[in-house]
């Protein structure tokens, strides 16, 4: 055995070096932690309280039960053959983590142990699984408790006999329509099924079972609430200590980052994970998709990146940044990867917000760090993300930050003139804030060149949603176009979610594969978050939010012009209670006068049905009534579409109110013009909530019919609503739409396993057929 081990590989760290501060962190966490436990120890007697707590509620040993506002039970424990106890117990933890906690005290507290159900101990749970087998018995609640002791006995001042070690399963359930509550023990003999397998049956079933682990401590009641000296005590030196840990913490790394052999003087070093290096991305332009346009201004630059000598050669000038531009998700970060990936090079890549950090001069020096690997490694692409966060008009910051953010800008622009172009190292930036970046970034030899990525149309998100279909198995009928007809606004990302929800959901559903229903249920929850069918809605409450989508979708169906609608829900998502959604036919810049009237009236559908059959408004119909107000506004101050007002454009510039966001008028308007604008949106209003009027009135028959399918399907597609309109039978046509449904899926699915068999017998003689150009062709 040879004996020459190379030396500790010089990577660059030397053998960590214990830094001289570390004494006094140490010192600082150990007073931490003792006021800690100073005020945990005044606490843990209430925290083995409220596992007593629960012991006495779960068997019936409490009564005089109230819980205050403040979220502290207090109530009496009689334990027979002792006299009965005050107890306290703070519980406002176990309210907040659960809305139903509350109730099921109460509930459980009203409740004494019912012994004469299950008399014998032998049978006990025989018995019981069989009531509840054959629906004797109908459980709404169960307990399945386990109480032990603690882990060290020290403090054995245990004064209540009623609480002993071992588990037990406690019910509340109903037999007879009488509400009864019973507790079962572990069956002596093996013959009877165990409490595990009452449990499991009961879970099954879909019983609601809670586990509870208590421990048989200390049982003496007091108020949890922390001794309040102990807290001022805290309060006021606590954050102090925490600062200078904070502090010390942050110096400590900082001497040992890497290089730290330099001590504090080594802060501008560029950590090694501040920015990321990949050598392969991996990801090429089939990643990427739907934007054709975006893609192919990158193009040169790969060609650039693949041979940065051919250019110089030719005395041609190449951009050295390209920055791109777009809202978040829009896949800025996927295209400069993909331009890496395609042209083969290394990726480096660093967040803008990252500088923003810490103490003056470290970001200019990561920067300049950051540029040296860069050229060592060229040709490459540095992709700063988020370059507004350094980038942005110098002189305009506030505070210390600003001077921090202008040195590392600077440090950026002096990088980016000093290389030479055929150095082939190309900066890709990206913002979604353009507007705000220093002038001087813009300058031609910097970023010079700017991609737009807007969000993608409906063609491209087809093709996004097409590419993220790839990663999962989809059924074989699946109707990818309406998807992406019903996703307009959605970013990349926002796409690429529901792909991925779609197939959790499939998962969680234990499906083959992912479908229809799947995709149609994810693009709901990425755009509305969560069905929350457990929330409990108030029956009147859902009648009411099923006559106001009844009457968005009908008028919505009787006005010309509309959208079709895609379908009607009163499934609340999200803070909305429903939603009638309709589909463009295709993606709408397009907003005619017509069309905009008509969306009006179907704005206030919602709140006329409301109206005409309950003589009353609800308060859900508040962000209709905004939309509307604000289209009329636009209407009339932007589009010109108001005679007496004119063609004459009243808003002030910076904002959209297509997006939604605040509308403002300019300044310098005309008391009288500010009156006639204020009439004409009015008129306009007006006029659409009439029209609206009438329809639903005349229609009163269907709105019935659509309200009441509404409550009993919960969802309807815009077909099933136009079948009610034209009077069909919805049960029928339903039925013929799911028969219609399996018909295609079958033909898909026979169309799919005749492209199989067609490949694979074209698979042996593919290799022989070379110079069979038709051969070649068809296969392609
Ligand atoms: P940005 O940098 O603009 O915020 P990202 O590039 O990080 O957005 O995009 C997030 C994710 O969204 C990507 O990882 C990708 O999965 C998906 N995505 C966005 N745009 C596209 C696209 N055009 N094609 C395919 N996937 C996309
Ligand atoms: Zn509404």
């Amino acid at each position: 055995m040879t004996n020459n081990q190379p030396k500790e590989q010089g990577d660059g760290q030397g053998p960590a070096r214990k830094p001289r501060g570390m004494g006094g962190v140490i010192l600082i966490l150990a007073l931490v932690m003792a006021l800690f436990l100073i005020l945990s120890s005044s606490n843990s007697g209430g925290q083995s309280s409220i596992h007593a707590f629960r012991s006495h509620l779960l068997n019936g040993r409490l009564s005089n039960f109230t819980l205050d506002a403040q979220g502290t039970v207090s109530a009496q424990v009689n334990v027979e053959g002792q006299p009965d106890r005050p107890i306290e117990v703070v519980v406002r933890p176990f309210l907040a983590s659960d809305p139903n906690e509350a109730a099921l005290y109460e509930r459980l507290a009203a409740m004494r142990l019912d012994t004469t159900l299950y008399p014998i101990p032998e049978e006990a749970t025989k018995r019981f699984l069989s009531d509840v087998r054959e629906q004797r018995i109908r459980v709404e609640n169960a307990f399945f408790v386990k109480e032990v002791e603690p882990v060290s006995t020290n403090n054995t001042t245990r004064q209540d006999g009623a609480r002993q070690p071992g588990s037990y399963l406690t019910a509340i359930l109903q037999r007879n329509s009488e509400l009864h509550y019973v507790r079962l023990d572990p069956p002596p003999s093996s013959s009877s099924p165990s409490l595990q397998q009452v449990t499991s049956e009961l879970v099954d079933r879909g019983v609601p079972v809670r586990s509870y682990l208590l421990s048989l401590g200390s049982s003496d009641f007091r108020v949890t609430e922390p001794n309040p000296a102990l807290i001022g005590i805290l309060g006021m030196i606590g954050p102090w200590l925490l600062v200078l840990a904070i502090v010390w913490f942050f110096i400590l790394r900082q001497m040992r980052s890497p290089g730290g052999s330099g001590g504090v003087l080594s802060f501008g070093r560029s950590r090694a994970a501040l920015y990321t290096k990949e050598n392969r991305t991996n990801v090429t332009f089939d990643d990427v998709a739907g934007m054709e346009e975006a893609k192919s201004e990158v193009r040169e630059i790969i060609e650039f990146l693949k041979n940065p000598g051919k250019f110089a050669r030719l005395g041609g000038s190449i951009p050295r940044g390209v920055l791109l531009v777009g809202s978040p998700g829009t896949g800025k970060t996927l295209l400069a990867k993909a331009i890496a990936g395609e042209a083969e090079v290394p990726f480096f890549s660093i967040s803008g917000s990252d500088f923003v950090e810490m103490f003056v001069g470290v970001g200019a020096s990561r920067v300049r760090d950051l540029f040296k690997q860069a050229r060592e490694a060229s040709p490459c692409i540095v992709f700063l993300d988020e370059i507004d966060a350094v980038g942005r008009k110098r002189g305009t910051g506030m505070g210390g930050g600003h001077d921090e953010r202008e040195q590392t800008l600077n440090a950026i622009l002096v990088e980016m003139d000093g290389f030479d172009s055929d150095k082939g190292i190309i900066l890709v930036g990206a913002t979604n804030r353009p507007d705000v970046l220093d002038p001087a970034l813009l300058r031609p030899g910097r970023f010079d060149r700017q991609v737009v990525i807007d969000r993608p149309d409906v063609k491209g998100r087809e093709a996004i949603l097409q590419v993220h279909a790839r990663k999962v198995k989809l059924a074989a009928y699946v109707d990818m176009p309406t998807i992406a007809k019903a996703t307009a606004g959605f970013s990349g990302a926002e796409l690429a979610a529901v792909i991925n929800e779609a197939a959790i959901l499939a998962a969680m559903k234990n499906k083959e594969s992912v479908d229809m229903s799947d995709l149609e249920e994810a693009r709901d929850r990425v755009r509305w978050g969560r069905e929350k069918r457990s929330r409990a809605i108030e029956e009147e409450d859902k009648k009411v939010t099923a006559y106001h989508e009844a009457g968005h979708a009908i008028v919505s169906m009787l006005t010309p012009d509309q959208d079709p609608v895609h379908k009607v829900t009163i499934v609340s998502r999200g803070r909305s209670l429903g939603a009638t959604m309709s589909l463009p036919e295709k993606d709408d810049y397009n907003h005619w006068q017509k069309k905009l009237l008509g969306r009006i009236a179907v704005c206030f559908g919602g709140r006329i049905a409301e109206q005409l059959v309950f003589g009353d408004v609800s308060a859900g119909a508040q962000n209709d009534i905004e939309q509307a107000t604000n289209l009329a506004r636009v209407m009339v101050c932007e589009l010109g579409m108001s005679e007496k007002v004119g063609p004459i454009k009243y808003t002030a510039d910076d904002e959209n109110p297509f997006l939604g966001k605040e509308f403002r008028l300019s300044g310098g308007v005309s008391q009288r013009t500010l009156e006639l604008i204020d009439e004409e949106v009015r008129r306009i209003v007006d006029e659409q909530y009439q029209a609206a009027m009438t329809m639903l009135q005349d229609q009163r028959l269907a709105l019935d019919t659509i309200a009441e399918a509404l409550l009993k399907y919960e969802t309807l597609s815009g077909d099933e609503c136009s079948a009610v309109l034209r009077g069909d039978d919805l049960g029928e046509f339903r039925a013929a739409q799911e028969r219609q449904r399996q018909t295609a899926e079958k033909e898909a699915q026979r169309a799919q396993r005749e492209q199989a068999k067609a490949a694979q017998e074209q698979q042996p003689n593919a290799a022989a057929s070379d110079e069979n150009p038709e051969a070649g062709l068809s296969g392609a």
